[in-house]
């Protein structure tokens, strides 16, 4: 990894990259995960509730989910309307009560129940794209997401805004982004990094709003507005917080 001491804004991303990344990871503690969760099975459900909602709604919704639902055998007995109801509040809540109670079938049917921790087993699962797989390996197998040859670094909006705003990317589309980030960072950084991207992108890193004055990183950042520099994220307006 490059001195960090002599790197600045306009060095080249290569550099950069690993040393921004190990500064977030610093900050936030090797970069968590906000849901609550206490079990694999927990984490994925949870992580399938998360999109296109808030941590704090779905810890706010699996706090009674988890007690009427503590495993897959939980799920698959349900009545889909009942748990409709229960999840309302993460949005989405038909969609992803199909894809709760087809991944609970599938756990039971191949995997004795339990929760698989490689990408290819787990993005085999009905209702768990590629993001989902990584924050869970990430999260609850760190060692097995870096030693996995089929493992990535989760994209989300705001793994998209910053990408874009580091000049790690160009490109919008997660799959181009998630490439990049890949090619810029050490494996031992993929669990880490799109959890501390996320992390720094609520808290200082906002859409609309940076608080570049606030940010650890702004040295390093080719989009600092402190040092009246053009946003790199473009459209951050359509391309919202989440
Ligand atoms: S310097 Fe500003 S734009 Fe760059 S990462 Fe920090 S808060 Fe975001």
């Amino acid at each position: 990894m490059a001195d960090a001491g002599e790197l600045t804004r306009r060095s080249p991303k290569r550099l950069r990259a690993p040393v921004i990344i190990a500064r977030l990871d610093e900050l936030y503690d090797g970069g968590v995960v906000e849901l609550d969760w206490t079990t694999h099975f927990e984490l994925l459900v949870a992580t399938i509730l998360s999109a296109q909602s808030t941590d704090k709604k779905v810890n706010e919704v699996t706090k009674q989910l988890f007690v009427r639902y503590p495993g897959p055998e939980a799920y698959v007995s349900a009545d889909p309307e009942q748990v409709q109801r229960e999840i309302y509040p993460t949005g989405f809540y038909r969609q992803k009560t199909r894809s709760l109670q087809a991944m609970s079938q599938a756990l039971l049917e191949r995997h004795d129940g339990q929760v698989p921790l490689t990408m290819a087993e787990l993005v085999a699962l009905p209702g768990v794209a590629r993001k989902t797989a990584n924050v869970v390996l990430g999260a609850a197998a760190p060692e097995a997401h870096i030693a996995d040859r089929d493992a990535g670094i989760a994209v989300d909006t705001h793994v998209k805004r910053l990408s874009r705003r580091f000049a790690f990317t160009r490109w919008n589309d997660p799959v181009k982004i998630e490439g990049d980030l890949m090619k810029l960072l050490p494996k031992a950084q993929w669990p880490s990094a799109s959890l501390s991207i996320i992390l720094h992108g609520r808290r200082v890193c906002d859409a609309l709003r940076p608080r570049c004055a606030d940010c650890v990183v702004e040295r390093l950042c080719p989009s600092s507005q402190l040092a009246g520099r053009r946003d790199l994220a473009g459209q951050a307006r359509s391309m919202g917080g989440g």
